[in-house]
């Protein structure tokens, strides 16, 4: 089964209500390949979903960009998986290495999240990569291999999860990984699946890549075998979100 290209943008702690406001003018006057080529999946602010959700196009989707790790309650400052439903939110992106990094949010409690998100019925982006430190220590793919663990060990369903692979060193550096960098993860990372999970699971989840993704290097990035689209943050919140999309023709 053909793996549908997958572009979703980060927008991070980033915006104004007025500032959202024209970026979802931008994508919605946007000429872009059909939802049968591309799946587009944005994800403001908590504070902004329900305002890009209900101006931003049909044929995009949004995404949270956190939930809380079980049901809701006594949790302050936390937003449950069940008020995402709630809201009709699709997506909720879980693992990103910024909340892995300064919020010591560990392989364990990431996979927790996923598994407790996925129940309520979210889809599901789970973020993984490693730091330049781990890549020079020769420890990319045991790093990986144990996010994605994490998970593994958790959700039995992976229909409705991405997994982005997001090299730290990459994001928001400028410092893009090389195609073939991005390549072999996503290769080891699917063979890891196939071992590990099932040769299904392995053939058919959306493996994406993130980390300084722009207008420029999309192209050759995308048309890796295993890279099936990416997580986008800085060049999300910009006009060129639009050629990044287009990477999927
Ligand atoms: C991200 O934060 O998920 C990301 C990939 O950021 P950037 O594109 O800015 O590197």
């Amino acid at each position: 089964m053909a793996r549908k290209f997958f572009v979703g943008g980060n927008w991070k702690c980033n915006g104004t209500a007025e500032e959202v406001k024209k970026i979802v003018n931008t994508l919605n006057e946007a000429q872009v390949p059909s939802q049968d080529v591309v799946e587009v999946v944005v994800s403001p602010p908590y504070v902004f979903l329900p305002l890009v959700k209900s101006t931003l196009r049909s044929d995009f989707h949004v995404a949270a960009q956190n939930c809380w790790v079980k049901k809701g309650g006594a949790f302050t400052g936390e937003v449950s998986a069940e008020m995402l439903v709630n809201l009709d939110i699709p997506w909720v992106i879980l693992g990103h290495s910024e909340r892995r990094a300064l919020l010591n949010e560990s392989n364990e409690f990431v996979g927790d999240k996923v598994a407790y998100a996925l129940a309520q019925g979210l889809k599901v982006i789970a973020c993984v990569g490693e730091t330049l430190e781990q890549r020079e220590a020769g420890s990319t793919m045991d790093v990986v291999a144990a996010q994605t663990k994490a998970i593994a060990d958790r959700v039995s369903n992976w229909s409705n999860v991405v997994i982005a692979y997001e090299p730290v060193w990459a994001i928001g550096t400028g410092k893009v990984a090389s195609p073939a960098q991005a390549q072999e993860v996503h290769d080891e990372l699917r063979k890891w699946l196939a071992k590990n999970v099932s040769d299904d699971v392995a053939a058919t989840t959306r493996i994406i890549y993130g980390g300084s993704v722009n207008g420029g290097n999309c192209k050759e990035l995308g048309g890796q075998a295993d890279v099936d689209g990416f997580l986008v943050g800085g060049a999300s919140l910009k006009p060129e979100f639009i050629d990044i999309i287009k990477a999927a023709e």
